[in-house]
């Protein structure tokens, strides 16, 4: 069957016919045949150079070697086993010495569960009910941030089926706004667990904080008895071995990963202060934990993962995306457009707003419908990236020069289709 059969046969059984909203664009996404190294191929028989790299974690590329040959070696030796093993101290380690704010380490299935699992120990800790989010970011599919969320959640920003309960407790304030944020505080400081923030806002596209921002949110939270939880979900090891704190040199209380943490398998994790992480139960009296925690595949290929990545590693990584975005800028600049390319680090995207983006308001005034145009035409050309410009586009170690200058070209191309 093509991409076309199964999407129908799929919609059949799976809600809109995928596992996850995002990948559900029209007429119908490809199916998968494989991955392998900066490319995907679909089942009708076309490859391309990949850019979405499943949302973030294929830092590596698809089909690592290492990886893949230390996950064939651990496959053998059992996938499940519901006791410790040396392996969770070895990655923890890794973490521990490479993410300045994690004194220690606790092992999730997903992102989701990090997130959810730091702001209930955050809650515990502070002994306080409410929690600030910023408008458009997306901390996981859980009922207490799935307010004015970004990603996926951006079409359904407010789910139905969360109770009103829940949601009273999350506060949101947009986000590079100093004002805005220390007005909530005024008010409700004493009752505000913690914050948690993307540092980088990837689920809005890829929108930085502003010079500051981020020493004031540390302030602030230190002065007011919060909770700073950084999730770098995406960040974490992305941006930098030390993820977005240390890229941008400011320390949070506790810090959520996923993704790249888990090597390509499903895995999250939440780390932070002793003081704070000690409350974990079976020691401390808040309570998480998972059958599949520290699962011995993902714990494998997140080890696999993170000893590849030193500085040398990002400072190629970097390099390569320093060239892509200042093809993208050549580019704009040559088609005399009005839009407004961003990233960092390995990150980047194009907003279709000829304005700067600070906040998930400004992000929404970019023009949707033509960025589609432009997404559907990048596919023709060989290129994936997420369908939406509310997602970041990433580059892996995998990909080539001539996988960056094929990128350069579609996107050249694909702009002109789009304008
Ligand atoms: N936090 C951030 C910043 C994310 O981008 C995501 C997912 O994209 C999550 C949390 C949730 O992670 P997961 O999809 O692994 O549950």
């Amino acid at each position: 069957m093509n991409s076309q059969e199964l999407f129908e046969e799929s919609k059949k059984i799976i809600p809109g016919g995928v596992s996850s909203p995002v990948r559900a664009f029209k007429p119908y996404p490809f199916f998968v045949a494989k991955g392998e190294g900066s490319h995907i191929y679909d089942v009708d028989g076309n490859s391309y150079v990949d850019h979405c790299l499943a949302y973030g974690p294929l830092i590596l590329g698809h089909a690592d070697k290492t990886v893949v040959s230390d996950l064939t070696n651990q496959l053998t030796m059992g996938t499940a086993y519901g006791a410790p093993t040396e392996n969770e101290i070895k990655l923890s380690r890794e973490v521990i010495n490479r993410i300045p704010s994690a004194e220690m380490v606790r092992f999730t299935n997903s992102g989701t569960e990090a997130t959810m699992s730091a702001i209930r120990i955050a809650r515990g800790f502070t002994k306080r009910d409410k929690i600030v989010k910023f408008e458009g970011a997306y901390h996981g599919a859980h009922d207490y941030c799935l307010v004015k969320g970004g990603s996926g959640a951006a079409c359904l920003p407010d789910s139905l089926g969360i109770p009103l309960d829940t949601t009273k407790n999350t506060l949101t304030v947009p986000f590079n706004d100093e004002e805005a944020l220390t007005e909530l505080i005024e008010k409700e400081g004493e009752n505000i667990a913690c914050i948690i923030m993307e540092v980088v806002m990837g689920n809005i596209g890829c929108v930085e904080p502003k010079d500051g921002y981020l020493e004031f949110l540390r302030k602030i939270t230190e002065e007011n008895g919060i909770v700073l939880i950084f999730d770098e979900v995406i960040t974490g090891f992305r941006l930098a071995t030390g993820g977005a704190q240390e890229y941008y040199g400011v320390t949070p209380d506790m810090t959520t990963l996923g993704k790249i943490v888990g090597g390509g398998l499903p895995m999250g994790a939440f780390c932070g202060k002793k003081e704070i992480m000690e409350l974990v139960a079976p020691n401390g009296p808040v309570y998480q934990a998972g059958t599949f925690s520290g699962n011995p595949i993902s714990v494998q290929a997140g080890l696999s993962t993170l000893k590849q990545l030193n500085n040398d590693f990002y400072t190629s990584l970097n390099k390569k995306g320093e060239f892509l975005r200042s093809n993208i800028c050549d580019i704009v600049d040559e088609l005399s457009l009005d839009i407004s390319p961003v990233g960092l680090g390995s990150m980047f995207q194009i907003y279709f707003n000829p304005n700067e983006v600070t906040n998930y308001a400004e992000a929404q005034e970019s023009d949707s419908e033509r960025f589609l145009v432009y997404f559907r035409q990048l596919l023709k050309e060989g290129v994936f990236i997420p369908p939406s410009q509310f997602e970041c586009n990433f580059i892996s170690s995998a990909h080539k020069m001539e996988d960056l200058e094929k990128t350069v070209n579609a996107i050249r191309k694909s702009l002109k289709v789009a304008f």
